[in-house]
């Protein structure tokens, strides 16, 4: 028989776990899965906010597809279009070898997404964003070079919504640890942080903003971006030592896919087994998914990517053997964030969690769904430390360590010499 062509768009939550419910199929000879990635790694993005702190090495949260996926043909390239009448994929390789031509009998849509970086003029020149290959090691580069310089200029961060309230907290959390007074401004558009989260975690949320020195400004848009200053809806502009972009993010648009149903937010609109059309499959941030109990769109995080990914993989296994695929009735999980070592803002099934409770909860779920069991036991080490080290070290000075007086105190330059207009 001759195996079905399965083609895997992206390297990350939807890819790696569809390949892992095709495994027996791809054992059993009936399956060939090709991987069409822009990265050669797969990023684990749950612990994003460790990395930025210094708490984790950016290292332990990468991990090569080539290792992830070993039964499948891993080939690192941007996917440049899909002609579907030939069903091909057109894929230019890393390594700027002529564009590949890869066909499939059923294609998977698991892009992901990047932040909207056009919708703020000067942001894609002169900002930093996290999503695109190479630019979360760029920003982090950023942040050495300003520990090292000094200056008290803030790190702008653009978009309050559990990203960037976590990098937020977690920039703050890198400067103290290298002594830098650098200030953080949290820049965003609502009335409050974390839209759509339970008002308690909202509340958590501020205190550890607070806590870490973290300037708020609500009800206001980043505008413009220049070299060293943004611009502010209310006319203001504020110096900025570095802009981080986390104001949301789009779909990835992969060229002829156009004609097929999008939502107003760019994602492909999937039926409840994920199919978008005859041999087009999609889910994670590239897609819309209903919830099965409410109908309204799932989260674009990585539980709901992990879910859909498995299922589609088994989905798969199911139309390649005659049979019908299934809906999806994963219902949801909950929610968690971290601010530091014991520190937490979190919902597990409506229930709010914060402090030690949320953040072992986040630790656990994260560790089991990391891609390599020698990345987890990793992150477990170069967690175990700096918690050791500040319990032992509060107990010795009979009083917490991160008291709000600890934190630097900071006048923000609000004009700015040297603004740069971004063209
Ligand atoms: C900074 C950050 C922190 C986050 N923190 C959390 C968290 O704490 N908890 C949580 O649940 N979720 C978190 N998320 C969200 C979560 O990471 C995403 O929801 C999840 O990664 C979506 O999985 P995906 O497979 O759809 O896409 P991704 O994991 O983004 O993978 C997309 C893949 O497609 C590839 N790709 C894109 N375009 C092309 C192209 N044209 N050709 C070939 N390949 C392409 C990319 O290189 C990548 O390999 C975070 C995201 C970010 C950016």
């Amino acid at each position: 028989m001759t195996p079905r062509r399965i083609v895997l768009l992206g390297g990350g939550y939807v890819s790696l776990f569809a390949y892992r419910a095709l495994r027996p199929a791809i054992r059993s000879g009936s399956v060939q899965v090709t991987v069409l990635s822009a990265d050669s790694h797969h990023n684990f993005h749950g612990f994003t906010g460790e990395v930025v702190a210094g708490l984790l090495p950016y290292r332990l949260t990468r991990a090569p597809l080539a290792t992830l996926m070993p039964l499948a043909d891993v080939v690192h390239g941007t996917v440049r279009r899909v002609d579907r009448p030939a069903q091909t994929a057109v894929v230019a390789p890393a390594d700027g070898t002529p564009d590949q031509l890869v066909g499939y009998d059923q294609l998977v849509v698991g892009t992901g997404g990047r932040e909207p970086l056009a919708a703020i003029p000067g942001l894609a020149t002169y900002g930093y964003s996290l999503r695109a290959p190479g630019e979360f090691h760029r920003f982090l580069r950023r942040l050495d070079d300003l520990v090292r310089t000094g200056g008290n200029e803030p790190v702008v961060i653009v978009g309050g919504g559990s990203a960037g309230v976590e990098l937020a907290a977690a920039v703050a959390g890198r400067f103290r640890r290298g002594r830098a007074e650098m200030p953080v401004m949290l820049v965003h558009s609502g009335a409050g942080l974390l839209p759509g989260s339970p008002p308690r975690m909202g509340a958590a949320t501020r205190r550890e903003l607070a806590r870490l020195g973290v300037l708020v400004r609500l009800n206001v848009r980043v505008r413009r971006v220049g070299e060293s200053a943004v611009e502010l809806s209310d006319g203001s502009r504020v110096a900025a030592a570095a802009v981080l972009a986390t104001h949301g993010q789009r779909p990835v648009g992969i060229p002829g896919l156009a004609d097929l149903v999008h939502d107003e937010r760019g994602r492909l609109v999937v039926d409840p087994t994920f199919r978008v059309a005859d041999t087009i499959w999609a889910a994670g941030d590239a897609a819309r998914v209903a919830h099965p109990v409410t109908g309204r769109p799932v989260p674009a995080n990585a539980l709901w990517a992990i879910k859909a990914g498995s299922h589609l993989g088994r989905n798969l296994r199911r139309v390649i053997g005659g049979r019908n695929a299934g809906r999806f009735r994963y219902r949801g999980l909950g929610q968690a964030m971290a601010f530091g070592v014991g520190r937490s803002a979190a919902e597990l099934y409506g229930v709010p969690l914060s402090g030690w409770a949320g953040w072992l909860l986040r630790l656990a779920f994260f560790l089991r769904f990391m891609p390599l069991r020698r990345q987890a036991l990793g992150v477990l080490a170069a967690l175990a430390r700096p918690a050791v080290v500040r319990n032992t070290a509060s107990r010795s000075a009979g009083r917490r360590q991160d008291l709000p007086g600890d934190v630097p105190t900071v006048r923000l330059p609000v004009t700015a010499d040297s603004w740069v207009p971004a063209t």
